[in-house]
């Protein structure tokens, strides 16, 4: 008795010496609170006879207790959990502009992200974050996905004397440009200025199309500017401005007359008409048309008459702007903005290997074959694949490499039996069968190449056999395709044996080809 008391003391000592806890400190409460859930509890202690608890104490927020070796399993199952659900805060700069469109996305990314976001108050141009790490990381791929795709905005100088021309009475011309578009239209400062800064910003496509159709208006209209010193200006202008209204007759041009020189803007034939009337009464130069829009670049100010000469100023890399790749159109003030736009555009091809972007497929793939980076593409398929041992593990299970291969084989395997050929049976002058030397050379093949003797490789064996038949019965073609039709290169193939015609024409030349294969 006394034995088995003393035996069950050894027991519980050691049991006891095996017994550890370990506490973990997690501030945050609401991730003590989801800790503290009993499915998770559960989750935790699997597999084992551990005991987790969870207090709001901060000696005993978390404490596990059990087996050494247990408590430590648990505690990395519990540090992993915390690692995965602890609440992160991402503060995520807007491009200016942005933040009403993007704010109109924030309800579809909540929902698909379940992070939570939200414009910070006072900072308008920012955006936070908040949720898990793996929450957060989704909605920030979604924003930028929004930012970088679906918005855009595009700045233009506007001749400042025709901007209300594009805003129209009581705003009437601008509101049903931004009819059913998602787009807004800012105007610069009215200022004495010659030209006033808009920037339209919104849905890429909108963004787009209100543009043009602020650039065809603006091309119906025209702005010269008229070299006038003050004592012809009063007698054009004359009494009360009497002189001008008969020439203004039914025009609708709107003259600056406060300085030389004077500037006149409105409809085009109307402004052309009213300097033609001028002309005719008085002697003055018309200094030239001053245009009526310009195109900004983002990344210098520097303003262009359009699209395609701005981008052709970013392509030079004049200053930091930069234009995407795909060569979808989109521009952006520097390479950051451009590079993590590139990153969502539909129109970019990127390599696997390096992660650089190209505009169509054809350029991708002259990366890769100029091998400029790790990439490689799969022999047979052309499929592009990040490096070669991803590209040769593909070509293992890959058909059409495999078809590729097989055909090089069996160019290889013909092409070495044609150099053992006198010339004459190898253009199929004659019959490889009258010619003792190929007879037993072709002999030897047809045993060697018959399907039945190479069941590893019986359709390179059959196409070669196949070969080797035709040229047995003076066929001047070398089949190379499995439907045993195709020459190796039937335009080549047929010119040389044509060549190989014309020089052995003769009985006498033919005679000495057929004795000079004999003594081979
Ligand atoms: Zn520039
Ligand atoms: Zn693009
Ligand atoms: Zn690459
Ligand atoms: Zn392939
Ligand atoms: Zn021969």
């Amino acid at each position: 008795m006394g034995g088995e008391r003393q035996r069950m003391k050894v027991m519980l000592e050691t049991l006891q010496q095996d017994v550890i806890t370990k506490r973990l400190q997690v501030d945050d409460p609401s991730l003590r609170w989801m800790l503290k859930k009993g499915t998770n509890l559960k989750e935790f202690c699997r597999d084992s006879s551990v005991q987790v608890t969870v207090g709001s104490d901060v000696d005993t927020q978390v404490q596990i207790t059990g087996k050494a070796a247990e408590v430590n399993q648990v505690l990395a199952r519990v540090k992993a959990y915390i690692q995965e659900n602890r609440k992160v805060t991402k503060m995520l700069d807007l491009p200016a502009g942005s933040s009403r469109f993007v704010r109109g996305r924030l309800k579809r990314i909540r929902s698909d992200s379940e992070a939570w976001l939200y414009v910070p108050k006072d900072l308008e141009n920012q955006l936070c974050i908040q949720g898990n790490q793996r929450q957060v990381d989704y909605a920030e791929e979604l924003l930028q996905q929004v930012i970088f795709v679906e918005y855009a905005s595009i700045s233009l100088h506007i001749c400042s004397k025709l901007v209300g021309e594009v805003v129209g009475k009581n705003g009437a011309t601008i509101k049903s440009i931004k009819a059913d578009r998602e787009v807004d239209i800012q105007f610069g400062e009215a200022t004495e200025k010659a030209w006033t800064t808009t920037q339209i910003v919104g849905s890429r496509e909108d963004c787009r199309a209100a543009c043009s159709e602020i650039l065809e208006k603006l091309k119906c209209y025209e702005v010269v500017s008229l070299q006038i010193n003050s004592s012809q200006a009063g007698l054009i202008i004359g009494k009360n401005g009497s002189t001008i209204k008969t020439l203004k007759a039914g025009l609708e041009t709107r003259e600056d007359t406060q300085r030389n020189p004077w500037i006149v803007s409105g409809p085009k034939g109307d402004v052309n008409e009213l300097v033609r009337r001028i002309q005719i009464q008085f002697s003055v130069a018309v200094l030239g048309g001053l245009g009526t829009f310009r195109i900004r670049c983002p990344g210098c100010a520097e303003d262009f008459p359009d699209f395609k000469l701005l981008l052709k100023h970013v392509d030079q890399r004049a200053c930091a702007a930069r234009s995407c790749v795909g060569r979808c159109g989109a521009y952006y003030p520097d390479e950051g903005s451009c590079l993590k736009h590139q990153a969502w555009c539909p129109f970019v091809r990127r390599c696997p290997g390096c992660d650089a972007g190209f505009a169509s497929e054809a350029e991708l793939t002259k990366h890769v074959t100029a091998k400029a980076c790790k990439a490689r593409a799969c022999r047979g398929c052309r499929v592009i694949f990040t490096d070669i041992p991803a590209a040769e593990l593909h070509e293992q299970s890959c058909d059409k490499y495999a078809e590729r291969m097989r055909d090089v084989e069996v160019q290889r395997q013909i092409q070495l039996l044609k150099e053992t050929l006198c010339p004459a049976c190898r253009m199929g002058d004659q019959k490889g069968s009258s010619c003792a030397n190929c007879k037993a050379i072709l002999r030897r093949a047809q045993l060697k190449w018959h399907p039945d003797k190479n069941p590893a490789d019986e359709i390179v064996a059959t196409i070669v056999f196949r070969s080797v038949q035709a040229v047995w019965n003076g066929s001047p073609q070398w089949h190379t395709a499995d439907d045993g039709a195709e020459s190796a290169c039937p335009t080549t193939g047929a010119k040389e044996a044509e060549k190989h015609k014309q020089k052995t024409g003769d009985e006498a030349s033919f005679g000495s080809r057929t004795a000079e294969c004999t003594v081979q």
